[in-house]
C-alpha cells in the first residue's frame, strides 16, 4: 500500500465556525501536529443528532471531503490540529508525562451547544505518544463510539462522538486489526491530569493559565471570583460534578475500569471509554478491566477512587491557594453532594419522589438479595418498573420480578417493606415514572460484540441500530427486543481486552 499523503487545508461544502478558546492558550499547552493519513477509510458510524444538536448540515456524511478530514486524511480550512500535554497518576502511582498519545484536537468550534472541541482520537502520533502508535483499533472505537452515545442517552454527563471512520490500514496489537478514527466531541477535554502536569513541574503562571481558562470559559458562576476563592471555587465546582457523576454511575451500574486521573474530565464528564463495561449480573466487587489485579477500579470502588482523584487535583492547585482548609472544605463537598445524589438516584429507581429514613436501608436491602444472586442489574430495575405499573390490576404482577432470584423469600420480605413504603401511592404514575427511569437498553458487552464482529465483516447496520436505541434507551423499541433481555451464556467469556 503506498504512504498516504495528507492534503492541504480545504474548503468543505461547510465552513466550520472555529473559535480557539483552549486552543489559544499557547505552546506551554499543546503542540501542533498534523493527523497522518489513513486512506482509503469509509464511514463506520454517523450520530445525526449530535449533527443537528451542533448545527451542521445534514448532509454533511454525504461529502468525501468530510469523510477524509474526519479520518485525517485532510485538513479542514481553518482547523489548527494539536495535542495536548498532561501528566497523572495511573494506578495511584505518579506516572508523570503523559499527553494526547492518540488524539488530536482539531480546534474548536461555536455550537447552539457553546464551544465544542472537535478531536479525533486514533489520527496518528503526536509528540505525546512515547512508544505507542497514535492509532486506535475498529473495536474500540466502535465501543467508544456507542458508549458515550448510550451514556448521552441515560442523561450522564459524557464526551460525545460524531462519528467513527475506518481503514484497512493494519494495527497491531495482540493480533493484526484495522484502523479507525472517532471524532470526539467535548467543551473541553481538560483532565485532572492537565492540572497535576504544570504543578508537578512547578508552572505555576500556566497553572494559574489554566486554572482561569477553565473558569472563564467553562464554570461562569465564578468569573467574578479571585484569589482562594476562586481557586476553590473551581475545586469545589469539579468536586460536585465529579460526586454527580460518580452517582449516575454507580446507579446505571458502569463500571469504568481506568480511573486514572489523566481519564478524569474536570468538567465532570465520563471520559476516555476503555475497559468499561455496563453490569450484567449485580456484582460490587466486580472488575471490568483485566489488568486491574488488585480491583483498584472495581464498580463498589469508584466513588471512593473519585474522591482519591479529586484530592490529586486539589494537590496539584495548592499553589494557586494559600491555606490549606479552603481546599479541604471544597474537597469535602464530595462527602455530602455524593451519598445525596446517590440516594435520590436510587429512590428515583424506586419510584420513591420524597426521603424516608428507611430508605437507604431498603435500597441496601435489595442490592444485597441481588448481590447474593447475581441478578442482572438493568432486567430487575425494569422489571420492578413494570410490576408496579401492573400491580394495580394484577395479582402477580410481581412474579417476573421474583423470578431473577434464587432467594425468592428475600425477594418476597424485600416486596413487602417496598410495598408498604409505596403506601396508597397511585402505581400507575409510579410505575410510569419508574419506567421513564430505569432504562430498558444499555450497551451491554455482547451487543458491543455483536455490532463489532458485524461491523469487522462490513456491515454497519447494528452500530447504526444501536446508537438509535441507545439515545432512547427507556423506550420501547420492539424491533430490536432482543437487545433487552439477559446476556447470553456467551457474553461470561467475553475478553475485553485492554488494548485498545
Ligand atoms: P489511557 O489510559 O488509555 O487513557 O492512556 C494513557 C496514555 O497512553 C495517554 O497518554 C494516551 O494518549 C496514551 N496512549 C494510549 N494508547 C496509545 C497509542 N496507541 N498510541 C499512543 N499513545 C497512546
Ligand atoms: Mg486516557
Amino acid at each position: 500500500m503506498n504512504t498516504p499523503t495528507l492534503t492541504a487545508p480545504m474548503d468543505t461544502p461547510t465552513r466550520w465556525p472555529w473559535q480557539p478558546s483552549f486552543g489559544a492558550l499557547g505552546s506551554a499547552f499543546h503542540t501542533p501536529c498534523p493527523p497522518t493519513p489513513l486512506a482509503p477509510s469509509h464511514w463506520v458510524g454517523c450520530n445525526p443528532r449530535l449533527l443537528d444538536a451542533l448545527d451542521l448540515p445534514t448532509g454533511l456524511w454525504q461529502s468525501p471531503e468530510v469523510l477524509d478530514a474526519l479520518s485525517g486524511n485532510a485538513l479542514l480550512a481553518g482547523s489548527s490540529p494539536s495535542a495536548s500535554v498532561y501528566s497523572g497518576h495511573q494506578f495511584g502511582v505518579w506516572a508523570g508525562q503523559l499527553g494526547d498519545g492518540r488524539a488530536i484536537s482539531l480546534g474548536e468550534i461555536h455550537t447552539p451547544e457553546g464551544v465544542q472541541d472537535i478531536q479525533l482520537k486514533g489520527a496518528g502520533p503526536t509528540p505525546y505518544s512515547r512508544r505507542g502508535d497514535g492509532r486506535a483499533v475498529l473495536r474500540s472505537s466502535i465501543r467508544e463510539f456507542l458508549a458515550s452515545e448510550a451514556m448521552h442517552g441515560l442523561g450522564i454527563p459524557t464526551t460525545r462522538a460524531l462519528c467513527v471512520t475506518g481503514s484497512p490500514t493494519p494495527v497491531y496489537r495482540e493480533a493484526r486489526e484495522t484502523a479507525a478514527v472517532v471524532t470526539r466531541v467535548a467543551p473541553s477535554f481538560v483532565r485532572f491530569g492537565h492540572f497535576e502536569h504544570f504543578s508537578a513541574n512547578g508552572h505555576t503562571e500556566e497553572l494559574r493559565m489554566l486554572a482561569d481558562h477553565m473558569v472563564d470559559a467553562h464554570f461562569h458562576k465564578l468569573q467574578g471570583l479571585n484569589g482562594n476563592a476562586r481557586y476553590c471555587g473551581l475545586l469545589q465546582e469539579v468536586t460536585r460534578r465529579t460526586a454527580e457523576l460518580m452517582a449516575q454511575w454507580q446507579a446505571v451500574g458502569f463500571c469504568h475500569g481506568v480511573m486514572n486521573t489523566d481519564n478524569m474530565s474536570v468538567l465532570g464528564l465520563t471520559l476516555d471509554y476503555g475497559p468499561f463495561q455496563f453490569m450484567d449480573g449485580f456484582n460490587p466487587d466486580h472488575i471490568c478491566n483485566h489488568s486491574d489485579t488488585s480491583g483498584r477500579y472495581a464498580y463498589a470502588r469508584q466513588p471512593q477512587v473519585a474522591y482519591w482523584n479529586l484530592f490529586c487535583l486539589g494537590q496539584a492547585l495548592m499553589p494557586l491557594i494559600d491555606a490549606q482548609a479552603p481546599a479541604l472544605a471544597a474537597l469535602e463537598t464530595y462527602k455530602t453532594v455524593f451519598p445525596q445524589s446517590l440516594d435520590q438516584r436510587m429512590r428515583a429507581k424506586l419510584g420513591l419522589t420524597d426521603a424516608h429514613d428507611g430508605d437507604r436501608a431498603l435500597v441496601e436491602t435489595l442490592l444485597q438479595a441481588m448481590q447474593q444472586d447475581r441478578v442482572d442489574f438493568t432486567v430487575m430495575w425494569r422489571r420492578l418498573s413494570h410490576a408496579v405499573h401492573e400491580s394495580a390490576q394484577l395479582t402477580h404482577a410481581f412474579d417476573p420480578v421474583r423470578d431473577l432470584f434464587l432467594h425468592r423469600e428475600v425477594f418476597d420480605a424485600w416486596r413487602i417493606h417496598y410495598e408498604a413504603r409505596l403506601g396508597n401511592a397511585d402505581r400507575r404514575s409510579v410505575g410510569q415514572r419508574m419506567l421513564g427511569t430505569n432504562p430498558k437498553f444499555i450497551l451491554r458487552n455482547h451487543l458491543g460484540e455483536m455490532a463489532i464482529q458485524q461491523a469487522k465483516a462490513g456491515d454497519f447496520g447494528m452500530v447504526q441500530a444501536l446508537l438509535n436505541v441507545l439515545h432512547a434507551p427507556c423506550d420501547e423499541h420492539p424491533a430490536c427486543e432482543g437487545w433487552a433481555g439477559l446476556a447470553p451464556e456467551w457474553a461470561s467469556s467475553i475478553e475485553i481486552s485492554c488494548s485498545s
